[in-house]
């Protein structure tokens, strides 16, 4: 799958996450809520780290990086 995709899908998990988590914060909603903001945080977090990496050498590609240019910026392969 595309990196870049990977990259839009944990960001966005992990901005909902905390966007459960201010919410349930400030509206008084009940632990259920603030356990799955919690977890939606977290599992954005994982997701970023586990599938943020260049297919070719596996190394961790920074978010910035992947989304500017489609290159790899430790060894110069595509990131498609
Ligand atoms: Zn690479």
């Amino acid at each position: 799958m595309n990196c870049k995709i990977w990259y839009l899908l944990s960001w966005g998990m992990m901005l909902l996450g905390c966007a459960l988590l201010i919410a349930s914060y400030y509206a008084l909603l009940n632990w259920g809520i603030k356990a799955a903001g919690l977890a939606l945080f977290l599992a954005g977090a994982v997701l970023n780290s586990a599938k943020c990496r260049c297919p070719a050498c596996r190394q961790r590609v920074s978010s910035w990086a992947a989304l500017r240019s489609n290159q790899c910026p430790h060894c110069g392969s595509s990131l498609n």
